[in-house]
Parts: C-alpha cells; structure tokens; sequence
C-alpha cells in the first residue's frame, strides 16, 4: 500500500498493517490532527519505507517521547513515534490505497468532543484498549 501528504511531497509504501485500525479521540491527537479523532494502526518499522520527501518532515514532540511526524508543505500528520516503542503509527487517512480492514474501536472516550455523535457502532474504551 502507499500513502501520501496532501501535497504529495511526501510518500511511503506500508507492506502490512501490525495491529487493528483504531480510532483515537485523546486531546493531543485531536489538536494535531484539527479532527475529532484520529485514525491510526501500528507498522513495524521494517514494514515502512520513505519513497519520497523524508526529508521534508518537520516533527513535534506532543507527549514526553511521542513524536508526531507531518509535512513541512502541507501540514499532513503521516506517522508518529514512541521513544522505546515498536511500532510506529501510521495515519491510516494518508493512504492512498485500501487497507482491506475497517477500524475495530475508539480510544481515549474521556477525552472525546462532547458534540461528536456516532455512538453505538463499535466498541469504545475511556483511554487506551487494554491490549493494543
Ligand atoms: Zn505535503
């Protein structure tokens, strides 16, 4: 699969997804991602590669360790890291082909926009899943 920026100055190919498509509603991502939640999946870091304009990411460090990488052009979020972290997170919205999977459920619910309506859908937990 590959993905891209809105600009396209950046793209990347993602060979497998490492964990399910989550919806996360923290505070951090909904300000970073100017959305009411953001939608993301772990890759192991072997299963992505830059293909284009790596080097035309800017980063913001929004937690402790947690680095949020977007476009320097165009603004788009396209992964994050966690210091001592496996996985990246991919922002599943940057790509460009089908995944082939549908989100499995919502994090950080305690601190989701009280005017977001879409309840009753899928499984939604207050902060993290407790295994992803
Ligand atoms: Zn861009």
């Amino acid at each position: 699969m590959q993905g891209s920026c809105s600009c396209k100055s950046v793209q990347y190919e993602v060979s497998e997804l490492a964990t399910p498509i989550i919806h996360c509603s923290c505070e951090s991502c909904r300000k970073a991602h100017s959305a009411a939640f953001n939608t993301g999946a772990g890759v192991e870091p072997e299963h992505f590669t830059w293909l284009k304009g790596e080097d035309n990411l800017s980063s913001y460090e929004s937690s402790p360790g947690k680095h949020r990488y977007f476009c320097k052009t165009c603004g788009s979020q396209v992964i994050s890291k966690k210091e001592g972290a496996p996985l990246h997170i991919l922002r599943v919205a940057t790509l460009d082909d089908d995944p082939g999977v549908v989100p499995q459920f919502r994090i950080w619910k305690s601190e989701e926009v009280s005017w977001l309506d879409y309840k009753g859908d899928m499984p939604e937990y207050d902060e993290w899943h407790p295994e992803h």
